[in-house]
């Protein structure tokens, strides 16, 4: 090894010794006849002394050292005047004897410390230099942590890991495929794995009764903070099991998770349908931090001849406690955020219940104050808070409040990062109604299991049948998802039949999957965890891209090695492809 330690380890325990240590210079200072320079490595900092005195000519090598320089130092561990104990190594330094350049750096272009001046576009062309700061490389030390913690998990309740093929056909997991052209099957592509679900299941059929991979995915979606166009998941699935062992084996995952890599005893995940968590929160992935849950008021508010609710579906509102001091300006705030075109509101009205015990609401007009005090009940409300409630149609409506209540979130600081309420989502709706394209899209994947009580209605209903289907959702956001599977061919091809599938094209795109489900496939079922997302909400970050080592921007770019590019004509001519751009 060229190094007797790393630049993390040395202490006071080891004041004398002759040590060689190797490292990036961090920072180097001159100070009359002494230089300093921090020396840097994956594990730490250590301060080395260079004296003019005690090696003249190391010193003045030492003056010629840039920032980045890779070195190596030999030299004596010793008592450090000026002590910095903030750091481990910070009660010792390294007397330098020898040193040894061995590679030079250019001026780095953004400072390499914790704190830097680099921008974002500048840090992730330089990415590799990025990774060279702490606060990104512990993202990925934490992630390192929490992949082993899965696999040790899993692997302990004798789950098997296998790795499924990247170059599949499409598996329809509602997002668009990544393409990929085939030189040896001119004019035929295969496609990005969105995830390995027909393959986990047929592995099932092929007996494997326990199965996960910590495994990429793609997806060619439009982008945001938490999605990239390829991410990771913690894949799993099981055999001869019911949705309350999933229920319990999962949340033993993430439970193990945060006891063994954050040392917090989360609280026993509680359980809430997807109905309710429409009807209380507006979203099937409430930030359960806080409560401030919906509360209906559309029978007790119509026939005073107010419009708005007299021909809305829904009016919902939420109680913003101790609130009511809240001014014009921040009123009119709230109004202009839910206007805003991505909430799409058209008005917000409140009501205040002043400390002294009055009310007074923006629908003063049509309200007297004894069905403002009937509200006020409704809402539970005390002096002091302020209620504000929208008005709409159902589902617009609701989404609009869950925004809003979001945001009343955010102001108050009620979603601190290192508060972490879990909950499991069940019953999820089959299918769902989408304007687009006229039709039912399956609301998790094609291959989810309707409950049995609710298979009659898909002829009359389809869209109130409810699936054998849960999400796993941490503080808002959606960290894992799955469902008991069909295993029956007959239903499979049902199912199929519903989505607006002919008989043909299922056979074309699934025929492999119906044809295993007639040999012997067992009940199974099983979750995906947005392994990237679990990463950043265990970091306390805001982006998927914090917690990825190289990452892909807004556009799907990466910076750094300027991918997508275009490919030469020789590659295209062999794909047989013409471009048109
Ligand atoms: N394959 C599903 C997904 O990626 C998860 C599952 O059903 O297991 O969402």
């Amino acid at each position: 090894m060229l190094r007797t330690n790393t630049c993390g380890e040395l202490t006071r325990n080891d004041l004398g010794k002759e040590v060689t240590l190797c490292g990036w210079v961090q920072k180097s200072r001159d100070l009359g006849g002494t230089t300093f320079i921090d020396v840097r490595d994956r594990y730490g900092i250590t301060q080395l002394v260079f004296n003019e005195e005690t090696a003249a000519e190391v010193r003045e090598q030492a003056r010629n050292l840039g920032r980045e320089f890779v070195i190596r130092v030999a030299g004596k561990v010793i008592e450090r005047s000026n002590k910095n104990l903030k750091i481990p190594t910070g009660e010792i330094e390294i007397a330098v004897t020898e040193l040894e350049i061995l590679n030079q750096s250019k001026v780095p272009p953004f400072l390499i410390e914790d704190e830097t001046d680099g921008g974002e576009e500048l840090r992730a062309k330089y990415r590799y230099l990025d990774l060279r700061r702490n606060p990104v490389r512990n993202n990925l030390v934490l992630r390192h942590k929490m992949a082993q913690e899965v696999r040790r998990y899993l692997d302990g309740l004798d789950f098997l890991e296998v790795e499924t093929p990247v170059l599949i056909k499409s598996t329809p997991e509602g997002a668009r495929d990544f393409v990929v052209p085939s030189r040896m099957n001119v004019g035929e592509f295969y496609a990005l794995p969105q995830s390995p679900q027909t393959f986990k299941q047929l592995l099932m059929v092929s007996g494997f009764d326990r199965y996960f991979q910590i495994v990429k995915c793609f997806r060619d979606e439009d982008l945001r903070a938490d999605r990239q166009p390829e991410f990771t998941q913690i894949d799993c699935e099981m055999s001869f099991i019911t949705q309350e062992d999933i229920l319990n084996v999962f949340e033993g995952l993430i439970r193990t998770l945060f006891k063994n890599v954050k040392g917090i005893d989360l609280i026993e995940v509680p359980r809430m349908t997807y109905a309710d968590a429409m009807r209380l929160y507006g979203s099937d992935k409430p930030d359960t931090r806080f409560g401030m849950q919906f509360v209906e008021l559309t029978d007790l508010v119509k026939g005073k001849n107010f419009p708005v609710f007299d021909n809305a579906e829904l009016v919902v509102g939420i109680n913003a406690k101790n609130c009511a001091a809240y001014t014009r300006k921040q009123l009119d705030e709230l109004t202009d955020f839910i206007k805003r075109p991505q909430i799409g509101a058209t008005g917000l009205i409140y009501l205040r219940y002043n400390t002294d015990g009055t009310l007074k609401s923006s629908v003063d007009k049509f309200y007297n104050e004894a069905d403002l005090k009937n509200w006020a009940a409704a809402f539970s409300a005390e002096p002091g808070d302020l209620m504000l409630l929208l008005a709409g149609k159902k589902d617009k409506v609701r989404k609009q409040l869950n925004e809003l209540r979001l945001e009343m979130g955010n102001r108050l600081g009620m979603r601190d990062k290192n508060t972490f309420s879990p909950l499991w989502v069940l019953d999820f709706p089959l299918l769902e109604w989408d304007e687009e394209t006229e039709r039912y899209h399956a609301m998790h994947h094609p291959f989810t299991s309707p409950k049995p009580e609710d298979i009659a209605l898909l002829e009359t209903d389809p869209g109130e049948v409810r699936a054998n289907a849960y999400d796993m959702v941490i503080n808002g956001t959606e960290i894992g998802g799955g469902s008991i599977r069909i295993h029956d061919r007959a239903l499979q091809a049902l199912m199929f039949k519903h989505l607006g599938f002919s008989k043909e094209e299922a056979q074309k795109q699934f025929g492999f999957l119906m044809d295993a489900f007639e040999f012997g496939a067992p009940p199974h079922g099983g979750i995906a965890f947005g392994f990237d997302r679990l990463c950043s909400i265990f970091a306390g970050l805001d982006s998927i891209r914090d917690v990825i080592a190289f990452p892909k921007n807004n556009s799907g770019r990466d910076v750094m090695i300027d991918s997508p590019s275009t490919i030469d004509e020789k590659q295209l001519n062999e794909l047989k492809i013409k471009t048109t751009v």
